[in-house]
C-alpha cells in the first residue's frame, strides 16, 4: 500500500497545472492572468501556451510559476511541467513527445482525452506517463466534457498507475452564454515549501489531490478500514476496479465523512466527494494486491 499524502509533512499549495496566455490562444497577458490566480488564492500556476515558452516576471509574495508548455500531435495534446526548453516541431508523434519531455526530467500530462475523442485504448497504446487530467475546465464549460474519469478508471483497472489532475486550461473568452473558465478547479499540492524544484517533487510523486470545490481534510487507514472527511458533500464515492467500492450518501443530507472496510480484493482504490453544488475533489489511487 502506498502512503497517503494525508499523512505526510508539508504544506497545502493551490495550483493551476494548464493555462493559456495571449502568448498563444489566450486573451489575457501573463502579468494578468497570474493576478487572477493569486488574486483568488493559488500559490502556483503553469502558463502552458500551445508550443510557446511563455516567461512572467512577478513580484507577488508566496506565488511562483512552473515552467511548462503544451504540445500538440494531431489530437493528442499533451502538456509538459517543468521542462527549460520547447523541443522541436520536427516531433511529430506523441509517443516522440512524451519521450522527449522525460529526457529533459519534465512531466508529461495527457490533456482532456474525452475532449479530444481520445479512448482508453489510446492511451493505453502510450508508455511514460503517470498524470492524466481528468477533469478539464474550459472542455467542460464549453463542450460538457471536461470530465475523463472514467478513461482514468478503464486504465487503472488494467494496471496502469495514474495520477488524475484537474486543471482550468484557462483562455478566458467569457460570454453572455457560458461561465468563465478561470478559476474553476485545481491541485492541492503537498509540498516541503513553495519553490518549483518541491512543488515538481510533489506533482511527479502523486503527492496532491484534485478539486473543483471540494475540499479533502483527511484520509487515514486504520487495519483494512479507509476514513475520509471532507468538506459538506452529498456523496462520498470508493472507485475501484470493476463492481468493487462503494458509494456513500447523505439521502440528501450533507455529509462530511465516509469510511470503507476493504475486502482484501480491491487492486486500487480511489475516493471521489460530489457537494450538491456538483463540485467535486478527487484523492490518486491507494493501490493493492498489485501483481
Ligand atoms: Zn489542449
Ligand atoms: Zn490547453
Amino acid at each position: 500500500m502506498n502512503i497517503s499524502v494525508f499523512g505526510k509533512k508539508g504544506n497545502w499549495y493551490r495550483g493551476n497545472l494548464h493555462l493559456h496566455t495571449n502568448f498563444s490562444d489566450g486573451t489575457l497577458a501573463p502579468e494578468e492572468i497570474c493576478s487572477f490566480y493569486y488574486q483568488a488564492g493559488y500559490q502556483f500556476v503553469a502558463l502552458t501556451d500551445h508550443w510557446n515558452f511563455t516567461q512572467v516576471n512577478l513580484s507577488y509574495d508566496n506565488f511562483i510559476t512552473i515552467p511548462a508548455v503544451e504540445y500538440h500531435s494531431g489530437v493528442y495534446h499533451i502538456v509538459a511541467l517543468g521542462v527549460n526548453r520547447l523541443l522541436p516541431q520536427s516531433i511529430k508523434s506523441p509517443q516522440e513527445i512524451i519521450d522527449a519531455i522525460n529526457q529533459e526530467g519534465g512531466i508529461p500530462i495527457m490533456a482532456h482525452p474525452y475532449w479530444s475523442g481520445i479512448t482508453s485504448g489510446d492511451l493505453m497504446a502510450l508508455q511514460g506517463f503517470s498524470h492524466l487530467e481528468i477533469y478539464n475546465n474550459v472542455c467542460q464549460i464549453t463542450k460538457g466534457k471536461g470530465f475523463s474519469s472514467v478513461h482514468w478508471d478503464e486504465l487503472l483497472q488494467s494496471g496502469r498507475q495514474l495520477f488524475g489532475v484537474a486543471v482550468d486550461d484557462a483562455h478566458h473568452r467569457p460570454r453572455q452564454t457560458m461561465e468563465d473558465d478561470l478559476i474553476g478547479s485545481w491541485v492541492m499540492a503537498k509540498a516541503e515549501s513553495l519553490d518549483v524544484g518541491s512543488l515538481l517533487q510533489a506533482i511527479r510523486r502523486g503527492d496532491f489531490y484534485s478539486s473543483t470545490g471540494v475540499t479533502i481534510h483527511e484520509v487515514s487507514f486504520l487495519g483494512d478500514r479507509l476514513t475520509v472527511h471532507t468538506s459538506p458533500v452529498q456523496e462520498i464515492r470508493f472507485i475501484s476496479q470493476n463492481a468493487q467500492g462503494e458509494r456513500v450518501s447523505g439521502c440528501g443530507q450533507e455529509i462530511d465523512k465516509a469510511e470503507y472496510e476493504l475486502t482484501g480484493t480491491e487492486r486500487y482504490l480511489r475516493i471521489e466527494a460530489v457537494d450538491h453544488h456538483h463540485r467535486f475533489a478527487w484523492t490518486n489511487p491507494f493501490y493493492f494486491n498489485q501483481v
